[in-house]
């Protein structure tokens, strides 16, 4: 049987040792079936040929660390990402309409949000609901609350907050799931139109040259919006689902989702489940060794630690990869310790996420331990070089200089895979690939353009224990991202401008664009 696509005319980076350069790829069945400078014997007249005219072909992008489907829903509304002031984005506020006397806004960087009340007052008294830029923080206007019946302190089982003033008055700061209080007062996206979302999500996905991604949050509803779109045809991203377990999780669920580690799909599987550990620097909820200089970020996400090791320890023995948000180093000392304890089945290695600032002595016993380093190099750029910003000013000097430490984790022998964390970045895996190689922030800290693309190809696979991706090799699975120009070859620079000419998961062609800027 002869192939049914075949690219010919690229310039082939394999990333294969034993053939690291080709002109041509031919596919059957979505799997990759010859690979050459002539892949003819391998044709017939059926086959779909696509001529690449010189232009880059490299194994499949994939984002390590994406919300894909709670990005579809968070994402809405007015966009405030790249507001330089709280006027600029009162601006934005306004100019936009609300509707049923709602307004949902997102992406407003913590440096430069304004107050919930003057959020309210901007949009005339609506109720708005504003998320900052990485998603553990809310910002809701007096109206908002009040449709809410916020009036005050509420209590979690976790560090989500209802920040409150002196007199014990919501500030209509919202930490962590206490947005959720708002949101469910709001009005709520439909599935068909939450379905359709899903699906064009993807499709920019795929704009971007992405074949795949490590889902970092799931349940049984994304579970079944994976069925969903996979038998209408519109799973076009190879996925990685996991379970999110929190302090709220019952032992009961517990019990239900520890059946669940071999679901899968054609194009997605389960067998991962996410704790958070921590919350972010900017908020104060990170769980860091010392206090920051605000006297925060000292406690866990879970009151009891000890009891998401025992969770941990129930999921590794069931076979479960574990994954982490660790942003702060005593969270990832803690959970790097809970790993060791909990074990893991043959072939399985747990993730740490985030990784903001850890000491030496960290960078050193996570590859030691055989733990995955999953970190997203476009977080860098949020960062500001001269030290100002709320994250330098709560972690101070020192501890700011120990940031995301890329380059040290591959000195010392960490499987390093990186992604975006879209939404809460950009989901642009060339401004990843280019970020990761251009840093202000600790440029010490740059990777190499060969270690960059590792990280989104090679990489996740490995992580993924999947041995059928990462690479262009004949029985291959035919995940392949097509750019115009080589992304080891091109200036880092250019890389955002490189044009995506094509993307095939599974042999199926997901973008075509044209090769030229
Ligand atoms: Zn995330």
């Amino acid at each position: 049987m002869a192939a049914d696509l075949a690219i010919v005319g690229a310039r082939v980076r394999t990333l294969d040792p034993k053939r690291p350069f080709a002109r041509a790829v031919a596919i059957r069945g979505g799997t990759i079936v010859a690979v050459g400078d002539d892949v003819r014997a391998a044709c017939d007249a059926r086959t779909e040929v696509l001529d690449a005219r010189g232009a880059a072909l490299i194994p499949g992008l994939v984002d390590s660390h994406i919300h894909p489907f709670w990005g579809a829903e968070v994402a809405r509304g007015v966009d405030l990402r790249g507001c330089a002031s709280p006027a600029e984005a009162l601006e934005r506020l306004r100019a936009a309409e609300p509707q049923r006397g709602w307004l949902f806004a997102w992406g407003l960087d913590y440096d430069v949000a304004p107050t919930a009340a003057a959020i309210g007052e901007a949009c005339g008294g609506a109720a708005v609901f504003v998320r900052l830029a990485d998603l553990h923080t809310a910002l809701a206007s007096p109206r908002a609350l009040q449709l809410a019946h916020v009036t005050g302190k509420e209590t979690f089982a976790d560090t989500s907050a209802v920040v409150v003033d002196a007199a014990g008055v919501p500030t209509g700061e919202l930490r962590e799931s206490a947005g959720d209080l708002v949101l469910r007062a709001g009005p709520k996206l439909r599935w068909p139109q939450l379905r359709a979302r899903h699906a064009e999500v993807l499709r920019e996905l795929n704009a971007l040259g992405l074949t795949g991604g490590h889902m970092m949050d799931g349940d049984l509803g994304t579970l079944e919006m994976l069925r969903e779109l996979e038998g209408s045809g519109e799973l076009t991203m190879r996925l990685r689902h996991p379970f999110w377990i929190t302090p709220e999780t019952s032992d009961e669920q517990i019990e239900h989702l520890l059946t669940l580690k071999d679901v899968r799909g054609r194009l997605w599987r389960g067998g991962v489940v996410k704790f958070f550990a921590d919350g972010v620097i900017d908020a104060g909820t990170a769980w860091l060794e010392a206090p920051d200089t605000h006297g925060e970020s000292i406690t866990p996400f879970w009151p009891d630690p000890e009891r998401m090791a025992a969770v941990m320890t129930r999921f590794a023995e069931a076979g479960f990869q574990l994954a982490t948000h660790t942003i702060g180093d005593a969270a990832a000392r803690f959970t790097l310790g809970a790993y060791l304890r909990a074990g893991a089945a043959p072939g399985v290695r747990h993730r740490l996420e985030h990784l903001e600032a850890i000491p030496d002595d960290l960078v050193h016993s996570i590859p030691r331990a055989g733990v995955i380093a999953s970190m997203q190099p476009v977080h860098v750029n949020a960062i500001r070089p001269d030290g100002t910003g709320v994250w330098n000013e709560r972690l101070g000097p020192e501890r700011a200089a120990r940031a995301f430490r890329m380059r040290d984790l591959l000195d010392a022998g960490a499987l390093l895979t990186l992604g975006s964390d879209w939404p809460v970045a950009d989901a642009d895996p060339r401004r990843g690939l280019a970020a990761a190689q251009l840093r202000d922030v600790v440029p010490s800290q740059a990777l190499t353009a060969s270690e960059a693309l590792a990280g989104y190809t090679t990489a996740p696979a490995l992580v993924a224990g999947d041995e059928w991706t990462g690479r262009i090799r004949e029985g291959l699975r035919a995940d392949l991202t097509g750019l115009a120009v080589d992304p080891v070859d091109a200036p880092a620079a250019e890389l955002p401008d490189n044009p995506v000419w094509l993307t095939v998961v599974a042999g199926r062609v997901v973008h075509q664009g044209p090769a030229t800027r």
